[in-house]
């Protein structure tokens, strides 16, 4: 008997919709399964049933439908809805903000407060089993759009997952990794970490296989939003003014990506 001190959580990954994961995690020695966040409910029975697992939370990172979509149909009798408590999520039970905790399949959940996609955007770091969920927040090589937040606010959720130890894995909720490289690319082309990872990228994909999820160290090493502030390089080719902010620059580089057509 896996005692709860052993205790590891398995990931399931699985595509939904068109360019998301779907993700449910599992824990053997307590039977509880969660979801984090629910693109397509059809996606999510299939895996459940395959693996033989039961539904019992569901995680949401921010409350865009390719992210809720699914709450309300896999919301059977015992499934606990987690979610911003500052978003409008379907069937939400607990309402969560940046600094909570949660215990789930014995262990712990870190909630981090990633606003800048979404106002309330939240990421579940599970600092135990060195995870992280992060929505569209942080993508590999990349970040969310600029929905509802200033860049000051976006650049201090990212500069809060920069924190987390190099060594976490990253989940994030879709496979955009490719344009992202493009970019990359264009505004940092002598970022050696860079080059061979974009090439690691293109071979990845040309097997069909996904880029999710990535490493944070390496994420810090080759992902353009996460640089804002170290890299010459890039604040040269986006025309950083003398006066800019970190969070400016961070501004003008995600104004940059949207115009990108690589
Ligand atoms: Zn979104």
């Amino acid at each position: 008997m896996p005692s709860l001190s052993d205790n590891v959580l398995t990931v399931a990954q699985f595509p939904c919709l068109s360019d998301n994961y779907g993700f449910l995690i599992h824990c053997e020695s307590t039977g509880q399964t969660a979801a984090i966040d629910t693109p397509e409910a059809s996606a999510y029975k299939n895996e459940l049933k395959r693996r033989g697992w039961k539904l019992t939370h569901i995680f949401n990172t921010h409350h865009h439908l390719d992210h809720t979509g699914g709450n309300l149909e896999l919301k059977s009798d015992g499934v606990l809805v987690y979610g911003p408590s500052s978003e409008k999520i379907p069937g939400m039970d607990v309402g969560l903000k940046g600094g909570d905790e949660i215990e789930f399949g014995g262990t712990k959940a870190h909630i981090i407060d990633v606003g800048g996609h979404t106002l309330g955007h939240l990421s579940y770091h599970f600092p135990k089993e060195n995870i992280a969920f992060v929505g569209d927040s942080l993508f590999a090589l990349g970040c969310g759009k600029m929905f509802e937040g200033s860049p000051s606010q976006f650049w201090e959720s990212l500069k809060r997952l920069r924190e987390l130890p190099d060594d976490t894995t990253i989940y994030c909720a879709h496979e955009y990794t490719s344009s992202n490289a493009k970019f990359a690319l264009a505004i940092e082309p002598g970022n050696s970490a860079l080059v061979s990872r974009a090439e690691e990228i293109k071979a990845t994909r040309e097997r069909g296989e996904p880029t999710v999820p990535s490493n944070l160290g390496v994420e810090k090493q080759t992902n353009p939003f996460l640089r804002c502030d170290m890299s010459a390089e890039i604040r040269q080719n986006i025309g950083v003014k003398i006066s800019d902010s970190d969070a400016d620059v961070f501004g003008r580089i995600r104004k940059a990506k949207d115009k990108f057509r690589g």
